[in-house]
């Protein structure tokens, strides 16, 4: 069973696989994200599963690293402090590495998301 599942954090929707119900959480095959099934009817609905910040965008990079196969450099530790401290100043996990907080910069950010650590190696 297929379920097409709209994703709050990254916009898009993907394509989950297996049967879901209310409670469940699902990971976003598109940014990562962990979210927790709130709806199946007439479709999936999921939100950003409650999770405790630094754990949230933790497993959110861990997540995103494992679907993509990429793996971390040393400023790993860096850009996760830099995110925190976004999140509490500015409600989200914006990239640190970025100027404006848009939800397109939003981690994974949009260029990320669109393969650009692939073409070049590494994100921003
Ligand atoms: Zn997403």
């Amino acid at each position: 069973m297929r379920h097409k599942i709209y994703c709050p954090v990254c916009q898009v929707s993907f394509l989950h696989r297996g049967a879901v119900k209310r409670g469940d959480t699902v990971i976003c095959t598109a940014c990562g994200a962990e979210l927790e099934v709130t709806a199946t009817e007439p479709e999936v609905v999921a939100g950003r599963a409650a999770l405790e910040p630094e754990k949230e965008i933790r497993d959110r990079v861990e997540n995103f690293a494992r679907l993509r196969d990429y793996t971390f450099n040393e400023d790993k530790e860096l850009v996760i402090e830099g995110l925190i401290s976004k999140n509490e100043l500015y409600g989200d996990f914006y990239c640190p590495c970025r100027f404006d907080n848009i939800p397109e910069n939003v981690c994974p950010c949009l260029d990320t998301r669109m393969n650009e650590v692939k073409k070049q190696g590494h994100c921003l």
